[in-house]
């Protein structure tokens, strides 16, 4: 007998056990489509992982139904990646299934039809045609229809071309019968034609741009770093020509036959970067992300098992999981972005270190690429030496790094001199820009505060009926919405507390910014990017045009307008408030707010002028705010270290959080306790933090319990993680905490 076990797209600890017949079992190979029954739902499509003879004992083995083809849809590379996700990231690969593979391949797919028209077996000669148009002369309008297909298959150039209906239709607006009559006549007929979604129009192609010596130099020392190291870190500032750089060796990797990845931190990016690389690599290259539809994404995954694949996959952190024949060069950009870490649902996984992890199944190099390195892989390129590291300081034709004006809020507030967000400085400096025809970008980190509506009277403040957090006030729709479970309500017309009809909007966000501005500055044209607006694909796209056109002003946006944008008009760069950015309770917030500030700034004078950012916040005198000020990186980055290793974070700590959850806060919180006292036994007191506050300690009317779990880098993490799954399985033994759910975050952010 033939067994297989198969992954589903559950979160299972383990595979499932199937038998399969002996004509399967001729056919079945590792990483095939297979659909199997399980429990009352009448089937799943899984994955082959293992083909054995082994008899499962305890249970009975029931059949597969069957194979959906031959050929396997899943490469032995891509099984070995979600092992090591599943392994690393402590879930379940039915979990990593369900990322990694798009929809439509866990059924059957349906390839886009359309129905196309043809001339029958005995109309496709000329004399037949020219009798039957003769015989036509009654019927004009069929007449007319016959000609106009001659003329869109372009009949008598040779070999006919495809004719859909629709557009044979449409032609000479003719209606449906007189097409029928034609098909009843026997001179048409019909049939279906699959269409492919991935539209590749040739594109006019116009080689390299020569790099500058300072581009050169890095790209040749980045070459012989590979002859060293599989990973290099590219530290260049910005606006330096990273992206030129790339564009040369992703030319030399796919000279030598091999593909690339390369990946960006924000599907807003890929639309840029995209217009680049399509100059210089025309059709070669596939873009990948989670806005594509459903259907689109399988033509991808299928194209590139094909024998014609894309040699470039540009895309967001999901494209790690596209099959990949013969990888040669992973590119991570900004690589110190943390939205590379996908937070929920599991895999909770780190796309730049899944990508460092894919390209060493390959023996593929890897290239981290940003102007502001996480401390992480700065440490890795320099303490540890695990990376080479390459340093680019000169901007693309020497423009300065733009200028950075601090502005105290905190004593202009006082003063009464502030107008509503914005600066006297900030607001002339726009002034003076708008008038001198420039480009402003405005950024406001939306994570410090979310507006909100608050009870002048009372200071009540509407909150989530399923969660415990305050809801988000949207202007546009005049109403409250929860961030983190979508529950949406009208706004009240009293407060529910003291019935004062004073309910007012509190808070700060881009919205509101949009908003001020408008009333500022009313002849100038206001665009918004952030998750509200940005929600379809063409939304990020046409607003990124729109800058790129002039067609807008002024460009108002989350972290989103940080990432790496190359827009050639923008003198000006103002940061509202720095300071939402310190307060943040997490030990990367200085990180993060150093990072975001610096690339914020380098939007400013990328062409031209050099560039003006004007930074307002409260704590002109935090070294923070001087580190950026001098743009001193390294600065930041050493402070950082020296803290960490002292309070037991990365890099010399590896994080785990443990989250617990339930309906019932009692069990919730009694499980959570006991977790962290077994914890305690089995890792020590000084590696164990809990229980712990989480940042929302209910979601979807389900409490959460937290616990952390800080490891040396320096001792076996695999051995950790098998010691922690044992203590969960302890855990789960009492059978009060059985229906407890329990999930793991590594290496958080
Ligand atoms: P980074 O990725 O380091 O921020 P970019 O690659 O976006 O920098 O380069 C900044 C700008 O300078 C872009 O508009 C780019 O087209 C231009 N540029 C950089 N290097 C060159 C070069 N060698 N030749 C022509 N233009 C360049
Ligand atoms: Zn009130
Ligand atoms: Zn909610």
């Amino acid at each position: 007998m033939t067994y297989i076990d198969v992954i589903l797209p559950l979160p299972l600890k383990v595979n499932f056990t199937y038998v399969v017949d002996d004509d399967m079992a001729q056919k079945v190979k590792r990483g095939c489509r297979v659909v199997v029954p399980l429990g009352n739902k009448k089937h799943y499509t899984g994955i082959v992982d293992r083909i054995h003879h082994e008899v499962p004992v305890g249970y009975e083995v029931k059949y597969a139904y069957g194979l959906l083809e031959e050929q396997p849809a899943v490469l032995p590379q891509q099984l070995q990646l979600w092992e090591w996700i599943a392994d690393y990231y402590m879930c379940a690969k039915g979990d990593v299934y369900n990322a990694a593979v798009p929809a439509g391949l866990k059924l059957e797919f349906k390839p886009k039809v359309e129905t196309h028209v043809r001339l029958t077996n005995g109309y496709r000669s000329e004399e037949t045609l020219q009798r039957t148009l003769d015989s036509l002369k009654r019927a004009v309008k069929q007449q007319d229809l016959l000609l106009s297909y001659l003329q869109l298959s372009a009949f008598f150039e040779g070999a006919p071309c495809e004719v859909s209906k629709q557009d044979l239709l449409a032609h000479h607006n003719t209606s449906v019968a007189v097409f029928e009559a034609l098909v009843k006549r026997g001179v048409f007929e019909t049939y279906p034609y699959v269409i492919s979604r991935l539209l590749e129009k040739e594109q006019q192609v116009s080689g390299l741009k020569p790099l500058n010596v300072y581009q050169q130099r890095a790209l040749c020392q980045i070459k012989q770093c590979f002859e060293k190291h599989s990973v290099c870190l590219l530290y260049g500032v910005t606006s330096s020509g990273k992206t030129e750089i790339y564009t040369h060796l992703i030319e030399e990797t796919i000279r030598q036959g091999k593909q690339v990845l390369y990946l960006v931190p924000e599907i807003a990016l890929t639309t840029q970067i995209t217009e680049r690389l399509k100059k210089v690599f025309g059709i070669q290259i596939g873009i990948y992300h989670s806005k594509f539809s459903d259907p689109e994404r399988v033509e991808i995954w299928n194209k590139q098992l094909s024998d014609n694949p894309y040699l470039i996959i540009l895309g967001a952190r999901s494209s790690v999981f596209l099959p990949y024949q013969h990888l040669g060069l992973v590119i991570v950009d900004e690589e110190h972005e943390s939205s590379y870490k996908q937070q929920d649902p599991a895999p909770r996984y780190h796309a730049r270190n899944t990508a460092l992890m894919l390209a060493s199944m390959y023996g593929a190099k890897t290239l981290l690429g940003t102007a502001t390195p996480s401390v992480e892989s700065w440490y890795n390129a320099t303490n540890a030496g695990k990376y080479g590291l390459v340093e680019l300081k000169e901007r693309y034709q020497e423009i300065q790094l733009p200028a950075i004006l601090p502005v105290d809020i905190k004593e202009l507030h006082r003063k009464k001199m502030m107008v509503g967000h914005f600066s006297p400085v900030l607001k002339e400096k726009m002034e003076e820009a708008l008038a001198r025809n420039e480009q402003i970008i405005l950024f406001q980190n939306r994570r410090g505060f979310a507006p909100m509506v608050e009870c002048h009277d009372c200071g009540w403040v509407p909150h989530c009926v399923h969660c415990d957090v305050s809801l988000t006030y949207h202007k546009h729709t005049n109403q409250l919405v929860c961030h983190y479970c979508g529950y949406t309500t009208a706004v009240p017309h009293t407060c529910p507390e003291c019935g004062s009809e004073d309910l007012r909007d509190r808070g700060f966000g881009t919205e509101k910014v949009e908003d001020e501005i408008r009333e500022m500055f009313p002849q100038a044209r206001v665009a918004r990017m952030d998750l509200d607006t940005t929600r379809s694909k063409t939304a990020y796209e046409k607003m990124i045009r729109d800058f790129e056109k002039r067609r807008t002003d002024i460009l108002i946006g989350t972290q989103m307008v940080s990432k790496g944008l190359d827009f050639d008009h923008v003198h000006l760069v103002g940061i509202l408030n720095a300071d939402t950015m310190l307060n943040y309770p997490d030990f990367r917030s200085y990180e993060r707010a150093y990072q975001l500030m610096a690339q914020v700034a380098g939007r400013a004078g990328r062409k031209g002028e050099r560039g003006l950012v004007v930074l307002q916040t409260g704590h002109v005198d935090y070294p923070i705010i001087k580190n950026v000020m001098n743009n001193d990186f390294e600065a930041m980055v050493h402070g950082q270290l020296a803290e960490r290793q002292v309070c037991h974070f990365p890099p010399f700590y590896r994080l785990v959080y443990i989250y617990i959850k339930h309906r019932q806060q009692r069990l919730t919180e009694s499980m959570t306790a006991q977790m962290t006292a077994q914890l305690i036994k089995v890792f020590g007191e000084e590696r164990v933090n809990g229980p712990m506050q989480p940042a929302v300690a209910r979601v979807h009317s389900l409490h959460i319990g937290m616990i952390m779990l800080t490891i040396e880098s320096t001792v076996s993490f695999t051995q950790a993680r098998k010691l922690l799954l044992q203590v969960e399985q302890l855990m789960h033994q009492d059978t009060r905490f059985k229906s407890l759910q329990v999930y793991y975050d590594v290496d958080p952010v």
